[in-house]
């Protein structure tokens, strides 16, 4: 009967890891046939936080678009762009060029890094039609005015979705949207800690398939597949190993091809990552009673995540290391960034040097989205695995 019961559990996760997997691979985004219900459309955005409740809200899927991984033929980006810029940038750009995009209401990017603040200028001249935007999110977010500033951006935004679908985004509108996605992040919190405190139950990668697979489809649809995983995943029979305990950092834009986390999993425990920051930005709810586009801002603002992308004198890049790993009881750190990403090297190095200081074992890699060949990484972070158990021996 236990055995029996384990099985199904098992079963449960395998259907829900294999939907999430195939909407992660997907890179097409849906036509007007095969739209999910409720939406009239799809809104592309760009890493790393956008507030996609407003989208929701206006009857548009959210679509987070994240490149090519390493599957994609480059033919047309590669005129546009010069070849020292990320790997995410150009690939995004080429799933605009070759059609795999074609239907989108609109593309909206960010002022993260050069790369990206540059996109929007692409979009408008290459896709004239659709809405290609910047979204600016402060700079400096310590500043009295900061969250009215971002409440008049993400106004101004509802006003171009609102121009562009014809409808109306309601204040209860956008409060339902809120609600579906407080209850999202709420799961993926639970996700988290659970990875934490029993990270033999559910790997890096799987825990990262659950995550990425709400750039994909409807949050509605992706809670209930979470609430699915979750349960499945508390009752999972896996004995633990002998694996150190590590963070990740570096995954905030550009992602890591599957194949690295699966060989960082093979040697490690990963107990937290930054990983598609962006879908958590949020650290707790966004309050669903008021002005739920001042709830948002102050969100953005108050209760949020940190990430080499954002300058926010309260969470300094050398701090928010140090709190992962002292909070998920890590015994290092794996420090990664993206080839050529000048927000994330700076970090990295600035990460390293500090661990230097407090004495806390880590290793460094790079990575692209367009990497085939893992057998040198694995290498490393097995070696890496093996000098922290030696340690804590
Ligand atoms: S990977 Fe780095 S350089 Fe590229 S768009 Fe993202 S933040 Fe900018």
């Amino acid at each position: 009967m236990t055995s029996t019961i384990a099985y199904d559990f098992e079963k449960e996760l395998d259907l829900v890891l294999e939907r999430c997997n195939a909407a992660v691979r997907e890179t097409a985004v849906p036509t007007r046939e095969t739209l999910p219900d409720g939406f009239t459309g799809t809104l592309g955005h760009f890493p790393v936080y956008f507030p996609e409740e407003i989208a929701h809200a206006a009857g548009l899927l959210p679509v987070n678009l994240l490149g090519g991984g390493n599957r994609l033929e480059m033919k047309h980006a590669d005129a546009r762009m010069g070849s020292f810029v990320c790997s995410i940038c150009r690939s995004t750009t080429e799933l605009g060029l070759n059609g795999s995009l074609e239907g989108m209401a609109g593309f909206i990017t960010h002022p993260i890094c050069d790369a990206a603040k540059h996109l929007a200028g692409i979009w408008a001249r290459n896709l004239p039609d659709q809405v290609s935007q910047i979204l600016y999110l402060p700079q400096n977010v310590n500043t009295p005015g900061a969250v009215r500033y971002i409440a008049a951006e993400y106004q101004r935004l509802r006003g171009v979705l609102e121009a562009k679908t014809g409808r109306t985004v309601s204040d209860d509108a956008l409060r339902a949207s809120i609600r579906a996605y407080n209850t999202n992040r709420d799961l993926l919190r639970q996700l988290y800690r659970l990875r934490s405190e029993e990270p033999w139950k559910v790997s890096c990668t799987e825990a990262y398939l659950l995550l990425r697979a709400r750039t994909r489809m409807p949050c509605e649809e992706h809670t209930a597949l979470l609430g699915r995983a979750l349960d499945a995943i508390h009752h999972r029979a896996v004995p633990a190993q002998d694996k150190p305990r590590v963070v990740f950092v570096g995954g905030f834009c550009e992602q890591p091809p599957l194949e690295m986390l699966e060989a960082i999993d093979e040697s490690c425990y990963v107990v937290d990552d930054d990983l598609l920051v962006g879908l958590r930005w949020l650290t707790a709810d966004v309050p669903e009673a008021g002005d739920p586009i001042w709830a948002l801002a102050e969100s953005y603002v108050e209760r949020s995540a940190a990430s080499p992308v954002q300058h926010d004198a309260r969470k300094s890049k050398e701090d928010y290391l140090v709190q992962m790993l002292r909070e998920a009881r890590a015994d290092g750190a794996i420090l990664t960034a993206a080839k050529f990403c000048e927000p994330g090297l700076d970090d990295q190095l600035a990460w390293s040097k500090h661990l230097d200081e407090i004495g806390i074992p880590y290793l460094v890699l790079e990575f692209e989205e367009k990497m085939t060949s893992f057998e040198q990484m694995a290498m490393q972070v097995e070696t890496f695995a093996e000098s922290l158990l030696f340690a804590l021996a």
